[in-house]
């Protein structure tokens, strides 16, 4: 058996440890410390904004944006439905509700059509979101300049949820810096990886300190522990922000090297009949995060399902497209717009889809055994 290619393995290099050295020399082995302040500073200056609050993971970075913004029992929020679950379990934390909308086909992200016939549903009913969460999927930002003027229009305030889109840019300005809040997610699988880890973003620095507040167990400022708030233990240790600081060193490496590979696979399996790559929108530049591509049924004779068994025979892991959200059973009986009245883009995705192996140490040997495969079974 040929030694096992991954879909996006970690990619670490000899700065992180030397920094995490620099942790363990200086005795930080613990929440918070001068790791934890410098990986803050250091991400806000990468991407321009002016503050952020490492975190435990992604998903809590959601979480808290969701409560700042007073999100609650009652309460609803527009969420992308073509994503992974995090992005939408801390709504349910908050004993609010999804309501779904889909994908549109330049970008991959939250179809400006889908939300405005979601908006203008909730002026008809009077029960309008308290916040809307858009998502960058697999890297490519979504289409902010319609969606912000809708939310404006509404004045509904959104988090963009950039886990997976470090290092994109939309018209020039970078990823997850567009809502009242961003969050970033720092997964053992996306382009930058402490082995688990989140940021939470934003340009209200006294937004931010209520957040890192409630992220400490909301302690009040008093000697003895003092408590008036109930909060979380959501901070990151001092150990892995030394991980995230090395990473953040590589990350435009890392990403030049996603987009090489990405244009690998174009190059090599592009021009087949009844394949298409997941294009890039023009109003931005993708980190390429996943090579995702789409089988065409009238055109290619493979389900995606028979291409992964293809690439899992010869020890290649590959994924499905992500299983939109309004089609898990947990969420069933969610509200749901779909892109147009009857195309609904994400699902159409869902079951024609799939990611190639993407990660940013793969090799051209490695990558030349999966683009064999590919052209083998299609
Ligand atoms: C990974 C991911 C999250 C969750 O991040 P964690 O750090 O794993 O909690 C949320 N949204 C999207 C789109 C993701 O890909």
């Amino acid at each position: 058996m040929q030694k096992r290619i991954y879909l996006s393995p970690p990619h670490i290099g000899k700065y992180e440890q030397q920094l995490v050295t620099e942790a363990f020399v200086s005795n930080w082995i613990a929440p918070l410390g001068p790791q934890v302040d410098a990986f803050e500073r250091e991400l806000a200056e990468y991407v321009g904004i002016q503050g952020a609050v490492a975190l435990c993971s992604g998903t809590a970075a959601i979480h808290l944006a969701l409560r700042y913004l007073g999100v609650g029992p009652g309460d609803c929020v527009f969420c992308s439905s073509l994503t992974f679950i995090g992005s939408v379990c801390p709504v349910i934390y908050q004993g609010a509700e999804p309501i779904f909308i889909d994908s549109e086909p330049d970008s991959w992200n939250m179809s400006p059509l889908a939300l405005e016939r979601a908006f203008k549903d909730a002026e008809q009913t009077g029960k309008f979101p308290k916040a809307v969460i858009i998502v960058n999927l697999y890297g490519q930002s979504a289409n902010f300049d319609p969606l912000l003027t809708l939310c404006q229009q509404y004045d509904v305030p959104v988090i963009e949820d950039a886990a997976e889109s470090l290092g994109a840019s939309y018209k020039g300005k970078a990823s997850g810096t567009f809502g009242a809040f961003g969050i970033y997610s720092f997964n053992g699988n996306k382009i930058l990886n402490t082995s688990g880890g989140g940021m939470l973003v934003s340009d209200d620095r006294e937004a931010l300190e209520k957040c890192r507040f409630w992220a400490t167990q909301a302690r009040d400022p008093a000697r003895h522990y003092q408590h008036s708030e109930i909060g979380y233990n959501y901070r990151l240790s001092n150990v892995l922000a030394a991980i995230g600081r090395g990473q953040l060193r590589w990350l435009d490496d890392r990403i030049a090297e996603r987009r090489r590979i990405f244009d690998r696979y174009v190059e090599q399996l592009g021009n087949r009949d009844g394949i298409e790559f997941m294009p890039e929108a023009p109003t931005g530049r993708s980190n390429r995060w996943l090579t995702v591509l789409t089988l065409d049924p009238h055109r290619c004779p493979l389900t995606p399902n028979q291409v992964l068994d293809a690439l899992e025979q010869e020890n290649i892991e590959g994924r499905p497209v992500w299983k939109p959200l309004h089609l898990q059973p947990v969420f069933a009986g969610s509200l749901y717009y779909p892109h147009e009245e009857h195309a609904d883009f994400s699902t159409t995705v869902f079951t024609q889809g799939l990611c190639l192996p993407s990660g940013s140490n793969l090799t051209e040997e490695d990558q030349d055994r999966v683009i064999a495969c590919l052209q083998r079974v299609l």
